[in-house]
């Protein structure tokens, strides 16, 4: 971290910035330039809070040198990270998935989604048994029920399931039932006694990124999980809130090539959230292949007008066969690409 002084600053205001910087264990370099002063910090700068040093009278900009993610930050582990999701799936580092089913797990569909899914070549099981909805009268999800169907969808299919924990106490529930992925939705990206709660376990966590979340934010919730030991950590990009509001989100497939340079975990985009609407999904989709994802989430419904949350943009079976075709397409070219 660097402080930039002003000019104006007396020589013992110096004095006094640098013993409380050094009383917090950090090491000073002073240079005294024509314009400016400027005092290097080195050592463990998450002792210092840099918006408090900055609104000291005598310093005029503070900079940071090293980001505050270690863990997730590619700078100390320089190879991608693949993620195991078991039945022989793994993700990132050239692994590439396609995670597929309906926004709800609703009951009995689910099984026929997913054998339809899965012969189209989608490769995990998605559905959410504890749905965070906006309304408290909205459809809330099926619960533990939920979560069985899906686990016995993924045995038929020897496919991992992905699914959505809300609340800290259900974190032990998903690991008894040997959920495959728990996912980490856009409102709790910033739930730091549940990010916490999934760090505990070994189980691969679907981080999305908040609604409202920069990168930096998105990156420093994957520290949350890995800083408590879970390195299993997949990064979701599911479109962020604009002033657009012809969609849904805005889809920030900037974010993809942005997260792979700045860390090893594996990218997913989900064009399904991140559109609102069925027409759009697979040219995003598309899209998201072509940026380098490491895999797509898609929500796919065999009768959208009945689902009982985010039908609109579902794909039904059929519309997600011809995607898969195409998301082979444009992944063939990237592979060849990187031969
Ligand atoms: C979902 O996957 O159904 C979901 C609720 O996603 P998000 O948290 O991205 O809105
Ligand atoms: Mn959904």
């Amino acid at each position: 971290m660097i402080a930039i002084l002003r000019k104006s600053a007396s020589d013992e205001a110096v004095g006094h910035l640098i013993s409380w910087i050094e009383g917090k264990g950090l090491i000073t370099h002073v240079s005294r330039g024509e314009n400016e002063i400027v005092i290097g910090l080195v050592g463990d700068t998450t002792k210092i809070d840099p918006f408090l040093l900055e609104s000291m009278d005598i310093v005029e900009r503070v900079q940071r040198v090293s980001e505050p993610f270690k863990k997730a930050n590619r700078k100390f582990h320089p190879e991608d990270t693949a993620v195991d999701c078991g039945h022989g799936v793994k993700i990132g580092a050239g692994h590439f998935q396609v995670i597929a089913g309906p926004c709800s797990v609703e009951g009995e569909n689910l099984i026929r989604i997913a054998r339809r899914v899965h012969a189209a070549g989608a490769t995990m099981l998605r559905g959410g048994a504890f749905k965070p909805r906006t309304s408290p009268y909205a459809y809330q999800g099926m619960g533990a029920d939920g979560l069985d169907l899906l686990l016995e969808a993924s045995a038929e299919l020897d496919m991992p399931v992905v699914t959505e924990v809300m609340d800290p106490r259900d974190v032990q529930l998903f690991v008894d039932k040997g959920i495959d992925v728990m996912q980490i939705g856009a409102r709790n990206a910033q739930n730091f006694p549940l990010l916490k709660e999934v760090g505990k376990t070994n189980v691969p966590v679907l981080l999305k990124r908040g609604m409202s979340g920069t990168i930096d934010e998105l990156l420093m919730a994957a520290e949350y999980i890995m800083s408590e030991g879970n390195g299993n950590v997949i990064l979701c990009e599911r479109g962020i809130r604009t002033f657009e509001t012809r969609t849904r989100n805005t889809f920030d497939l900037n974010a993809v090539p942005v997260l792979h340079y700045l860390s090893h975990l594996p990218v997913v985009a989900d064009p399904s959230h991140a559109t609102g609407y069925t027409r759009y999904v697979e040219p995003m989709a598309l899209a998201a292949c072509a940026a380098g994802a490491d895999g797509l989430e898609i929500e796919v419904h065999d009768c959208p007008e009945k689902a009982w949350s985010d039908g609109a943009q579902a794909l039904t079976p059929d519309q997600f066969d011809r995607t898969m075709e195409r998301i082979r397409a444009i992944r063939s070219v990237i592979a060849a690409d990187h031969e």
